[in-house]
């Protein structure tokens, strides 16, 4: 049973890849998927001697985008300070951040009907990638270090500890996720785009779990660290406030050392970097570009296309280019919630089946329409209809072409489907006994049956009038 010293409560610090094609001090490329190791660098994101940062715009803009978007109060003074420590990721010993006044304050991004307090926005270059060989954090045989990554612009968004269950941290970082797609400042595709530490305060005691990578991990991290906790103090053990990390393999958490204090970094202002004043001009030249966002094209989806809302937000929250996808269906078919039904559920089953998203599908919304077109006409049965989807997504082959070269259009032929009628009959006799003992169920069975020597293809009314009329 849980009891009032077991709730918790989580806040967190989430760190995202800015989607700028250069570094935030430097000219080197951010693009370093596939590439060798330590051939993106220069001297100023390897911090070497007499290097001279010069901060990229973009960054700053896509800053102040996402905390427009938060409902943050932005500063109107932006400068940057040296987080001093001692890490083989950081050649030069800092990490350029901010600290006395981060980029943004004070706003909120609303989840289901609970709001969650953002505290802080700010901007900040990640370090290098340690790649750890032999082991992991704590056992590696030996460490190597990657400085392609140093310098890449982060932003890092720091939240109120008002999260009470992990499916609040799950959903609230779904649609961070998707405002910062939307605004085109993240690519969730790109390797650890997205890094989270969560503190978790329980009974008292306050635990950091740093560097978890994506959602997956943040439920299994999270999830684990209330279990230890609640044993702990069910034990009548004290929490004690430290740093953990988590391993994505075994999904634990392990310790790595007491918790450091803010203090215990040394923050000294950067003065090679010159002071950014940002005038509400600026501000409002980039609120102009800000596009619709994930939640108002939900409601837009809902009075203009007269979809239901759990449709809309599935659609919407799928991805992106889901969403675009089902705009382009309506324009070409006047049947929206067709369209949507048709997408939540065969079309999505799919898609996940497959693991691919729609635009790593072959998936046009021509091809996809067609399919509904066909059974507007008549032409093919629903169940053909859902096996269509299934396979024009396996193999992007149009489904008209399909159902052309395979014969899969509906029989309408009654002596045909009368001879299949009189075979289901014949081999089903306990169902028929049921039926004509007063079981009314029993025809669903036997529809089902006669439909699957049809491979489908047969209309069920046409099959339900045929039995009825047989069974009489
Ligand atoms: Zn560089």
């Amino acid at each position: 049973m849980k009891n009032k010293a077991e709730e918790f409560v989580i806040g967190l610090e989430i760190h995202l890849a800015l989607n700028t094609k250069s570094k935030l001090f430097c000219g080197c490329s951010t693009n370093i998927s596939g590439v060798e190791p330590n051939s993106l660098c220069c001297p100023t994101c390897l911090g070497l001697p007499g290097s001279k940062p010069r901060v990229n715009k973009r960054a700053i803009d896509f800053g102040i985008m996402v905390a427009k978007a938060l409902n943050c109060e932005i500063n109107p003074r932006m400068f940057f300070s040296r987080k001093s420590y001692f890490y083989p990721d950081m050649p030069k010993n800092f990490q350029i951040s901010q600290y006395e006044l981060p980029l943004a304050k004070g706003g909120y991004l609303k989840i289901s009907e609970k709001k969650i307090g953002i505290r802080r926005i700010q901007i900040e270059e990640d370090p290098g990638r340690l790649i750890h060989v032999g082991g992991d954090i704590t056992s590696a045989e030996y460490v190597l270090v990657d400085y392609n990554r140093s310098g890449i612009p982060l932003l890092e968004i720091v939240t109120e500890p008002d999260f009470t269950s992990t499916g609040e941290v799950k959903e609230f970082l779904s649609k961070l996720s998707m405002i910062l797609q939307y605004l085109g400042a993240y690519d969730p595709k790109k390797e650890a785009s997205m890094r989270i530490d969560a503190n978790i305060s329980m009974g008292g005691g306050r635990v950091e779990v740093k560097n978890i990578t994506g959602f997956k991990a943040v439920e299994s991290a999270l999830s684990y660290e209330i279990i230890r906790q609640r044993n702990i103090m069910r034990r009548g053990g004290k929490v004690v406030r430290e740093t953990r990390h988590f391993d994505p393999v075994s999904n634990t958490t392990r310790s790595l050392r007491a918790k450091e204090m803010e203090e215990d970094y040394g923050f000294i202002l950067d003065t090679d970097l010159a002071e950014v004043a940002i005038d509400e001009k600026w501000i409002k030249d980039l609120e102009n570009k800000i596009p619709e966002l994930p939640d108002e094209r939900v409601r837009r989806f809902v009075e203009e296309y007269k979809i239901s809302e759990r449709n809309a937000k599935v659609i919407v929250y799928t991805d992106k280019a889901f969403a675009d996808f089902f705009e382009k269906c309506c324009e070409i078919y006047d049947k929206p919630t067709q369209v949507a039904n048709w997408m939540v559920t065969d079309l999505l089953k799919s898609l996940n089946y497959n693991k691919i998203s729609i635009d790593e599908s072959e998936v046009e919304p021509e091809g996809f329409v067609e399919i509904l077109k066909m059974i507007d006409e008549g032409k093919i049965s629903g169940r053909i209809g859902k096996e269509l989807v299934k396979r024009y997504v396996a193999s992007g082959k149009n489904p008209r072409e399909i159902v052309e070269e395979e014969d899969l259009t509906v029989l309408r032929g009654r002596e045909e489907l009368e001879e299949v009628v009189k075979k289901v009959l014949k081999e089903n006799k306990n169902a028929v006994e049921d039926y004509r003992k007063g079981n009314k169920k029993a025809i669903e069975f036997l529809i089902g049956k006669a439909l699957a020597k049809t491979g489908g293809r047969a209309d069920p009314k046409l099959l339900r009038e045929i039995l009825l009329e047989f069974l009489k």
